[in-house]
């Protein structure tokens, strides 16, 4: 089956007692048993729900994964992921770290014992360098939020498979439309669902998806003794979403084009990240391991000072000024004060993440209306 098939048939079927074309949101705590432990294959609701499986069957097709466990929260997938660690494990993720992942890498597990390098992962010498002998899992994160940077993934899983060291590629910021990393050797995927998945910032979710059983079996544990699950209405939500996941992707991908193109040409632009960009330094591994270069554009302003973002940013209209991304609706942050805060400023600019740094989420508006609304905030600046 291919992709765009997958988004509406991957392991989906009818209803077997009605047949329902959607399953059905099955808003049910428990289930009944004849007799105790007799029943019909489903006991509690923190552990299995039918409109839940649905879900993890056609995220499963999407990234060719025989496994997936989806979770309340992108950041809840991230924590059941980091406990399937033990203290004195190491971990080597990127300096280019979404926000929530770095907190709660620094603030959640390292007081537990668990050690982390961040390392400038587009250098794979660094990477190999980061390596100790208590290395356990190489955290992947491509594209890098906010500043774009490209991760080779076959370059970090083969450092990586040396040392029998397990990888995770965060998928958000691709989608599986534009990037399947279990493709491409890599031992497991995290979602933050809420973002390209979903696609209608209506909805928080997560998801672990990988072809390792053993894995997989620890990661269900934590499911059912943890407990960070989507709730059925939610799990609902993103199976409507998914299914136009192709068609958003490709006409936010499309539109990104036409704004890269009108930044780059802008007198009052500084640098223009973005992987398509012939220029930029991942742009052939980019190529080479995505089906496209993404709808996530950031940039600096010539005047490079926080006030001058903020003035920017208050006189978009169509962009609206919003954490988060991969919605039908185009946002537009400021990484600095909004997503990255969390990160101290010194690590920040190590990282080139500048105080005038924007970064937008393009959606699948008309590609003249944005411009034209980025052309009046300009006019401000
Ligand atoms: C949003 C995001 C997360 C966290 O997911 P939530 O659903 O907000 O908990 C993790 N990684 C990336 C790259 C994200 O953009």
């Amino acid at each position: 089956m291919k992709f765009n098939t997958k988004t509406i048939h991957a392991g989906q079927h009818a209803e077997e007692t009605s047949g329902a074309v959607m399953p059905p949101i099955f808003q049910t705590s428990t289930y009944a048993q004849s007799s105790p432990g007799v029943h019909k294959g489903h006991e509690y609701a923190r552990v299995t729900n039918p409109t839940r499986h649905a879900l993890e069957a056609l995220l499963a097709g999407l990234e060719n994964a025989e496994h997936c466990a989806a979770f309340g929260s992108g950041c809840g997938a991230m924590d059941a992921v980091m406990k399937t660690l033990r203290p004195n494990d190491h971990v080597i993720a990127s300096n280019d770290l979404y926000g929530g992942s770095y907190r709660l890498f620094t603030k959640v597990f390292e007081p537990f014992g668990i050690q982390y390098s961040f390392v400038d992962m587009t250098d794979l010498n660094e990477v190999e360098k980061a390596v100790k002998s208590n290395t356990k899992l190489i955290w992947i994160e491509t594209p890098t939020n906010p500043l774009l940077s490209v991760v080779d993934i076959k370059g970090v899983v083969s450092i990586a498979k040396k040392s029998r060291i397990f990888t995770i590629v965060d998928n958000t910021f691709a989608s599986p439309y534009l990037q399947r990393p279990l493709e491409l050797g890599v031992d497991a995927v995290v979602h933050s669902t809420t973002k390209y998945i979903g696609g209608h910032s209506d909805v928080v979710g997560g998801a672990v998806l990988s072809n390792n059983a053993a894995f997989m079996d620890d990661i269900r544990f934590q499911v059912k003794t943890s407990g960070a699950i989507p709730g059925p209405m939610d799990c609902y939500l993103l199976l409507r979403g998914v299914k136009t996941l192709a068609l958003r992707v490709q006409r936010s991908c499309e539109n990104a084009h036409k704004i890269v193109e009108f930044l780059v040409n802008h007198p009052k632009v500084g640098h223009v990240n973005y992987p398509g960009l012939k220029n930029h330094k991942g742009h052939e591994i980019a190529k080479a391991q995505m089906d496209d270069f993404g709808a996530m554009i950031s940039f600096t302003l010539k005047n490079d000072s926080i006030e001058h973002a903020f003035t920017f940013m208050s006189n978009t209209h169509l962009f609206t000024l919003a954490e988060s991304l991969g919605g039908v609706e185009s946002l537009i942050s400021h990484p600095a004060s909004m997503t990255h805060a969390s990160i101290p400023k010194e690590i920040r600019e190590a990282a080139g993440l500048k105080d005038s740094l924007i970064r937008l989420s393009v959606g699948i508006e008309d590609a003249n209306d944005l411009i034209e609304d980025l052309e009046k905030a300009f006019k401000k600046v």
